[in-house]
């Protein structure tokens, strides 16, 4: 073992007993480079953040030009800087008229609890409605809402007055009640295994919010930023939220996430109590600067037309006999298998041959494929052979 490697087992807290653990040295594009010189292609993009590739020159530059103006300078929500504004401007720019009021913090589970906060201070009620299999991220408050019961257990006592639902079963729709403050989902579950909802079911939980006057939450942290093919995955369901969270790819590369609703709901965490929620670093003006940057990637290189198309391709391609099933929305895949073990000689063999992809947090027979959505359509053939060299290796 070399000394970096002793540093990262020893003196970095570790979050499993088996690491992946392969060294970086740089990355660019769809690659990430060993110090040996030996290249991985990111099939997962570090999870579902380099939606835009590794270090796209123009978020480099973005970053560049914010560092030589100033980094941080007071705490978010006091001093008027132009980068959180313009970011502001333009996410508000591409969203429902509804959403037009950003609070922007420093990750996912952060814009989480953000907007459970919200919820419960506009609503003045208590009660949290979620979905089993969720994930929300794992601060005490998202770990309460998200699904997975032996990730929560050792944690106990979490949030009160959380109640799960089924996702996608329009019969628990009744537990949604007034005394709902909200009910938080993803639009599309992602660490469950690429849940994709029907159409009827979202319109029938937005309907079911409004009689009630709970507020609905979407988390489209791994969802959102033009991985299912629309910037935002609740465009294809027809519905609009009242708060979105954001996180993952909307920074570019750089940690940022974001609770998103109506002005005349935010206004609330002003008053009574002022501050209701805070923080340091939030709005982090080199963040807001790559976060800007790459949403004006995604529409000046018109990515979201080809994540379809690179998805079907994907799609065909990896098809094998020992596939159990193909879930997928644009280009977030889950790939099941018979077995948790296949699943991980698959992971294992394809870092072997230079491919990164991983398991879902709440989904063992089933491995993750989310790439940038910059990948070519060669390069989609190429990864998708190595993958399939990995998964006959597995049998
Ligand atoms: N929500 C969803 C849907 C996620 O996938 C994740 C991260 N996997 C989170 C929230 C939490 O985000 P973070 O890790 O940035 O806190």
């Amino acid at each position: 073992m070399n000394f970096s490697n002793e540093v990262f087992l020893s003196n970095l807290a570790q979050t499993t007993q088996q690491p992946y653990g392969i060294s970086i040295e740089r990355a660019e594009g769809i690659y990430l480079y060993a110090p040996d010189g030996k290249r991985y292609t990111d099939m997962i993009s570090g999870i579902a953040v380099s939606s835009i590739g590794h270090r796209h020159p123009r978020v480099i530059q973005a970053i560049k030009n914010q560092l030589d103006k100033h980094l941080h300078v007071m705490v978010y929500g006091e001093f008027i800087q132009s980068s959180p504004n313009l970011l502001a401007a333009k996410l508000t720019s591409l969203l429902p008229a509804s959403l037009n009021c950003c609070y922007f913090v420093n990750s996912g589970t952060e814009a989480n609890e953000g907007a459970l906060k919200l919820a419960k201070r506009f609503t003045g009620r208590t009660e949290i409605i979620s979905c089993k299999k969720s994930y929300h991220g794992s601060t005490h408050g998202s770990l309460s809402v998200s699904g997975n019961e032996m990730k929560k257990s050792a944690f106990r006592p979490l949030l009160p007055d959380v109640r799960f639902i089924d996702f996608n079963n329009p019969d628990d729709l009744h537990y949604i009640t007034e005394r709902t403050a909200c009910v938080i989902m993803e639009t599309i579950q992602g660490d469950a295994g690429v849940r994709i909802p029907d159409t009827s079911y979202l319109q029938a939980v937005r309907k079911r919010c409004d009689e009630t006057g709970a507020l609905l939450i979407l988390d489209e942290i791994q969802c959102g930023m033009g991985r299912t093919g629309t910037l935002f995955a609740f465009e294809q369901f027809g519905i609009v939220p009242d708060i979105l969270t954001l996180a993952k790819a909307f920074g570019g590369g750089l940690p940022i996430g974001t609770f998103i609703a109506d002005k005349r709901i935010m206004q609330c965490l002003t008053h009574d109590p002022p501050l209701g929620h805070i923080t340091t670093f939030g709005g982090n003006p080199v963040c807001c600067a790559s976060a800007l940057a790459t949403l004006e990637v995604i529409e000046e290189e018109k990515l979201l037309a080809t994540v379809e198309k690179k998805g079907r391709l994907m799609e065909q391609l990896l098809h094998h006999p020992s596939v159990k099933a193909i879930r997928r929305k644009g280009l977030l895949f889950a790939i099941d298998f018979e077995t948790a073990e296949q699943v991980n000689r698959i992971v294992e063999f394809a870092k072997e041959e230079g491919i990164i992809c991983y398991w879902f947090l709440s989904h063992p027979n089933s491995f993750r494929i989310a790439p940038p959505l910059t990948i070519t359509e060669d390069q989609v053939r190429e990864a998708c052979k190595a993958i399939v060299r990995a998964i006959d290796k597995s049998l």
